[in-house]
């Protein structure tokens, strides 16, 4: 029952009221704050096709390795992953995928959301931002509901405080599970949609500094586990988020991983390498397969090309690899 407003104590129930109406801004400014956003970076701050940064570890398909290294000619960042949508052939950097949409690369490509736009790197976090306010929405519209229809007379023509009981409790269980599996997939996970669904596996590529008494060499990797994933869902969070635990709630921040994306020059990827790749590394230094955690299928090779161009190697780029051939 609502109180009756005669109730002496009428100072406190007005004072709720603002209480409610108070959260009623905040979360409207929360959720088409972070959907604007969202929409904002894709429409007026596209960052599409990033150039790779020279990197000793790179994601690539082992086919690709195998006819880059073959034709004696990775790309010229040292890349042997080329997109093979549409034949354009364009040389993408770690955990760069194809966007449909517009025919266009973008680094850790989710989907194209028709309501914001393309989900990609810059804007994955307001976009989870967005499924999460828009749950805390549907909890406080649902508690809202709830609280006034308890107050209505019952002599409705139907059941109405059920229906609505039903379908509150139907939107909040919607948004609470869509809520819930983006942040463990794009956050706890660090799992965007082709990798966590289409590419069941990593494969990568670690060229060998070239030693004195060493050929070059390309290592090949196929993990069933992501080298990015940075050993824990809340380091994975604060990689996706932002490193401090109150920025996780602004989308308007970007993490850090945002604002360096592209000036890893001379880093060994485009994206921090977890510790799971620290152990696969270790366990190659070592040519240890037995020591090889279980996450790692068992294969793994090393592949040292008998027409390696040697004309490529003066080379002042700064590049690690091993074959870039020749461009004349
Ligand atoms: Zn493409």
């Amino acid at each position: 029952m609502l109180p009756n407003p005669d109730y002496p104590r009428r100072s406190f129930f007005y004072g709720s009221g603002v209480l409610v109406f108070a959260l009623f801004v905040a979360l409207q400014l929360a959720w088409l704050g972070s959907w604007f956003w969202t929409s904002f970076i894709w429409f007026f701050r596209r960052r599409p096709n990033p150039r790779p940064a020279p990197g000793r570890v790179t994601h690539a398909a082992i086919a690709e390795i195998i006819a880059a290294v073959q034709l004696g000619q990775p790309s010229t960042e040292g890349r042997y992953r080329r997109c093979t949508r549409n034949l354009d052939g364009f040389v993408l950097a770690d955990r760069v995928y194809h966007c449909t949409r517009t025919g266009q690369h973008f680094a850790v490509y989710d989907h194209f959301c028709n309501w914001m736009g393309g989900i990609y790197l810059d804007n994955l976090k307001p976009f989870v931002a967005a499924q999460f306010y828009m749950f805390l929405n549907a909890v406080y519209f649902s508690c809202v509901s709830i609280y006034r229809l308890a107050a209505q007379g019952g002599h409705a023509w139907f059941n109405f405080q059920g229906a609505a009981l039903a379908l509150c409790l139907l939107v909040v269980g919607f948004t609470g599970v869509n809520a819930f599996q983006c942040i463990q997939d794009l956050g706890w996970r660090d799992r965007v949609a082709a990798e966590g669904k289409y590419e069941k596996f990593f494969d990568v590529a670690r060229t060998i500094p070239r030693g004195r008494n060493r050929d070059p060499a390309v290592d090949f990797f196929r993990l069933a586990s992501s080298p990015w994933d940075q050993g824990s869902g809340w380091a994975n969070l604060r990689e996706v988020l932002g490193d401090g635990v109150w920025k996780w709630f602004i989308p308007f921040l970007p993490p850090s991983r945002v604002t360096n994306y592209g000036k890893r020059r001379g880093g060994e990827s485009d994206f921090p390498l977890g510790p799971f790749w620290r152990q696969v590394e270790a366990a190659a230094e070592r040519d240890d397969r037995g020591e090889l955690p279980v996450e790692l299928t068992p294969w793994l090779f090393r592949w040292k090309p008998r027409t390696a161009n040697r004309r490529g190697q003066g080379r002042s780029s700064g590049v690690d690899a091993p074959f870039v051939g020749d461009p004349g």
